[in-house]
């Protein structure tokens, strides 16, 4: 059995599916490794250190495609919507693909992709339960992406975020707003808090309170009755109307207080939720800095714009899409984890057996046999 890795295609994306330290427990389980030439470079893994592991190099993207049975991407077509259509043509019918391809956003992608007869693992639907913690990407991204959230905040506030007593003056600590306590929220807060700003957080979801002040931050309670606002994959609901612009107005007293508020709200395969409106910017204090971490799915803030600085009304907004690539070897080794992970799931006795009776593995699929296989992707195009 042949797995090849990638060099990946997408503008900006410096990540790499497989990272050296990890081949060794695919080739204990009957894995070769043919690595694109120059797949890991932009995250810091040479080929030599991938040769050195055992892995054959080739020069040649499609002999990777074609001398292979399953092929590891960071980013497939659906999440690499121009530059990924080149691999369309390598693709061999019943060639296993695993990757990020942004299904919920993206089906057409997946279409075409089962059309060319490729069996896709979307690593987006893994399903948030504990056996499959160790392949969840989603997850272990949004961890990287919050952190360098804080970082990128830091660095265009034009204050530090710790409280300094010198001989020169005290310095006031920093005031930071998280807004969505998920993943990527949960380490926004522990990285602020480790720089020394006070922080505090909000989410629509009562269940965080006691995530959010263990991490030593307030909980911000809004006037505003969000009981049953989980579904049962843990996941946030949208709201009504009226709740939206009740969050809006109050959230905005909260917001005029800050230096910096990260927004990281999100409501699967859903437009962001809108809960920073233009007033609420106004009200900020000049300097004061957002990232707006939903900025790819329309943004919490109604001023950001993806991957674009923009400074409204002295207030410097953010709208990061692909943080992860900015971090790319960290981002790289927790990738290859989970892609290791779900790949040896797969691997019995030396041979790849799709078994569906597996939750993971069946949530996963999303195109197999000429068809897209999972019906709400299958709703979704009609
Ligand atoms: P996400 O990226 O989908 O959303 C980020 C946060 O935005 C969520 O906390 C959500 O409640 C919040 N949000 C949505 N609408 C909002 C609004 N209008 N106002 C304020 N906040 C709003 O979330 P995620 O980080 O992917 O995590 C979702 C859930 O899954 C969490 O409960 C997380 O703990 C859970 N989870 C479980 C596992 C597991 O058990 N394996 C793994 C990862 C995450």
């Amino acid at each position: 059995m042949k797995v090849a890795v990638l060099r990946e295609t997408c503008p900006g994306e410096n990540r790499v599916a497989l990272v050296p330290d990890l081949l060794p427990p695919l080739t204990k389980a009957g894995w070769q490794v043919l690595v694109e030439a120059g797949a890991g470079v932009a995250a810091g893994f040479t080929d030599s250190a991938y040769q050195a592991k055992g892995a054959e190099i080739v020069a040649d993207r499609q002999a990777a495609f074609a001398q292979t049975d399953v092929v590891l991407q960071v980013r497939c077509l659906g999440a690499n919507p121009e530059a990924g259509r080149a691999d369309l043509d390598l693709i061999r019918r019943g060639q296993v693909l695993i990757g990020t391809c942004d299904p919920l956003g993206n089906p057409q992608a997946i279409q075409e992709l089962a059309e060319r007869g490729a069996v896709l693992f979307a690593m987006e639907l893994i399903p948030r339960i504990t056996r499959a913690q160790s392949m969840d990407v989603l997850s272990s991204m949004a961890t990287i992406a919050g952190y360098k959230a804080v970082i990128q905040a830091a660095d265009h506030l034009p204050k530090m975020f710790p409280m300094l007593m010198t001989a020169a003056g005290t310095l006031v600590a920093s005031k930071v707003l998280v807004i969505g306590a998920g993943v990527a929220g949960l380490q926004a807060i522990a990285s602020a808090r480790r720089l020394g700003a006070i922080v505090q957080a909000y989410d629509v979801r009562p269940v965080v309170k006691e995530q959010i002040e263990s991490l030593g931050a307030k909980f911000v309670e809004l006037n505003l009755d969000t009981a049953g606002s989980e579904d049962k994959g843990g996941y946030a609901k949208e709201l009504s109307e009226d709740q939206v612009r009740r969050q809006q107005e109050q959230l905005a007293d909260v917001i005029a207080d800050c230096d910096v508020c990260i927004s990281t709200a999100a409501i699967p395969g859903r437009p962001s939720p809108l809960l920073i409106t233009e007033n609420a910017v106004q009200r900020m204090r000049p300097g004061s800095v957002i990232v707006d971490l939903a900025a790819e799915r329309g943004g919490n803030c109604c001023l950001s714009q993806a991957d674009q600085t923009v400074v409204e009304h002295g207030v410097t907004i953010l709208g990061p899409t692909n943080l992860p690539a900015g971090v790319p070897q960290h981002a790289s080794q927790m990738y290859a984890k989970n892609m290791v992970t779900f790949l040896l799931l797969m691997t019995k006795e030396g041979e790849l057996e799709i078994d569906l009776k597996d939750e993971i593995i069946r949530d996963t699929l999303v195109a197999k046999d000429g068809q897209v296989q999972n019906s709400r992707l299958r709703e979704m195009l009609g």
